[in-house]
């Protein structure tokens, strides 16, 4: 039996009339489990409209306010999160640990964002003139959007609506259409923290709910995380209809091994690094480089063994490390990068392709994969593959590795495995890449920094969350006001100045 799975707007569940529906299914099986509406124009019109109307309410609510409701749904998200849990293993794939993983990494955003009226202080100046003071203040910026990608279903939406929230504005999540249903139960758990209705609405659906609402005037900003052919066209449609948008794309990631590296803390790194999630991270590694002949022999000799071991199953199998992948069609992709990447003549070392698992035959299960030898024409080193397919491009030197970093498109993520200091704070000051680990694998920034990359993996200039998502979602407004007002200063021509 498969689920109807309807919008939720203006506080509760709303059928509206799809264009048409789509079929949700679980990864492991290959079984339909939902029925996806997929909004057209006036889904997308209900939404805006009941968040416009809760928008003035909202925004008057202290923020103290606000936070405390912000502060009823973490207390929600801590008792349920293995029903959350739940729900995106069995829409995504990914193992139930790893579920639980994104979720706590999501609910840390609502614990920065419950320190709204701390974020929102702005800032007073006494006296820039005689008996003239001033002060700026952030204000929200109205309806705001969300668009997200399949691969974290939960966490990349508390990327962005919890700052949004706690900031005033009020916010349309329109949700991947491959797993939806998330999204569905955070907004469930947000009313029931005692959200005003329209504060938070959810529309399901593809290319024509996005095209809605960049084309809604009363939509003031877009929050997008996606694919980067997808990411540019949002920002450009954005930019042209004066919308405010942070649109992060797609990702290549380099890991460079030094060899004076520790080897097995690098290999036990690239492991979960490149496998973990099936590679759907856009911060997983997926090429690494490691420095001289003998430092790549020994990765090698050591990685090849656990790719073949690594075990794979249901996201439900608590033994698994690594689930199937998103659909069907996205398990061909990844198996036709694996065959280019042997028409290319990369060595294939492992090789995922015929994995199959007793029982889940209907499953879209892949191997983890291993190639050696990658050059950097080739096809599985310029494009983001999105599976666990793991290429190993051998650099002569350190400065080598770093240039072909720098050449990347992509500038999501990178790493260096190194017991040198001075090789690895070059590296951090040199590298063109938005987020750097040191002998960290996925250097995904606390919730109190902010997440971006650099190049094809961002477009826009704020990054999420921490404090560059509080100044996406607020307005900077700046007021000069004289006291006591009886003061005549008489009439100036000139540009007024405050010596
Ligand atoms: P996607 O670009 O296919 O879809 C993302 C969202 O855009 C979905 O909500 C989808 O419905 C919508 N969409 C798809 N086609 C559209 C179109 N033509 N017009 C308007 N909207 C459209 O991405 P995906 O496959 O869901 O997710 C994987 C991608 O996301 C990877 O490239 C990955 O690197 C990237 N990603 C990036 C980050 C980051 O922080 N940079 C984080 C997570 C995922």
């Amino acid at each position: 039996m498969s689920a109807e799975i309807h919008h939720f707007i203006n506080g509760r569940p709303w059928a509206g009339r799809p264009l048409r529906t789509l079929p949700v299914f679980n990864p492991a099986t290959g079984a339909v489990t939902g029925e996806l509406s997929v909004a057209g124009r006036g889904e997308v019109q209900a939404a805006v409209s009941a968040a416009r109307a809760a928008f003035s309410g909202w925004a008057d609510t202290p923020p103290l306010r606000r936070a405390r409701i912000l502060n009823r749904f973490l207390t929600i998200m801590e008792e349920r999160i293995d029903v959350l849990a739940a729900v995106v293993t069995a829409e995504h794939g990914k193992v139930l640990s790893d579920a639980k993983g994104e979720i706590q990494r999501g609910m840390e955003v609502v614990e920065f964002a419950t320190a709204a009226p701390q974020l929102l202080k702005g800032e007073v100046t006494e006296n820039v003139g005689r008996h003239v003071d001033s002060y700026s203040l952030r204000q929200p910026l109205g309806v705001v959007a969300g668009i997200t990608p399949f691969n974290f279903p939960a966490m990349v939406p508390m990327w962005m609506f919890p700052v949004a929230l706690a900031c005033g504005n009020c916010f349309i999540l329109k949700p991947s259409e491959r797993d939806p249903s998330a999204a569905l139960l955070m907004a469930e758990w947000l009313q029931e923290a005692g959200l005003p209705d329209g504060v938070f609405n959810v529309v399901h659906g593809g290319k024509e709910a996005v095209d809605a609402l960049l084309d809604d005037p009363d939509v003031a900003a877009i929050s997008f995380v996606g694919s980067t052919p997808i990411a540019r066209h949002i920002y450009e449609t954005a930019a042209r209809t004066g919308k405010r948008c942070q649109a992060l794309g797609g990702a290549k990631n380099h890991m460079i091994i030094m060899p004076d590296a520790d080897l097995d803390q690098a290999v036990d790194a690239l492991m979960g690094a490149a496998y973990g999630s099936a590679g759907e991270r856009c911060m997983a590694i997926s090429v690494a480089v490691p420095v001289g002949k003998r430092t790549a022999d020994a990765l090698i000799e050591r990685l090849a063994p656990k790719v073949r071991d690594l075990k794979i199953g249901p996201g439900t199998d608590p033994t698994a490390e690594m689930g199937p992948l998103v659909t069907r069609q996205h398990l061909d992709r990844v198996r036709s990068y694996i065959d280019a990447g042997v028409a290319e003549g990369a060595a294939l070392i492992v090789d995922g392709r015929e994995f199959q698992r007793q029982g889940c035959e209907s499953g879209y299960f892949i191997g983890g994969t291993l190639f050696d030898n990658v050059s950097t024409e080739m096809s599985i080193y310029r494009d983001e593959i999105f599976g666990p397919v793991l290429g190993v491009a051998r650099a002569p030197d350190y400065d080598t590795a770093a240039r072909w970093i720098n050449e990347h498109q992509f500038g999501n993520g990178t790493s260096i495995f190194t017991r040198d200091g001075d090789a690895a704070r070059e590296f951090a000051h040199r590298i063109r890449v938005g987020m750097i680990g040191v002998n960290i694998p996925i250097p995904v920034p606390m919730a109190f920094h902010s997440f971006g990359g650099w190049k094809a993996s961002m477009f826009g200039d704020h990054h999420m969350h921490g404090p560059e998502g509080v100044r996406f979602y607020t307005k900077l407004k700046t007021i000069t006001s004289r006291w006591p007002t009886g003061i005549r200063a008489g009439a100036e021509f000139v540009m007024p100045t405050m010596g």
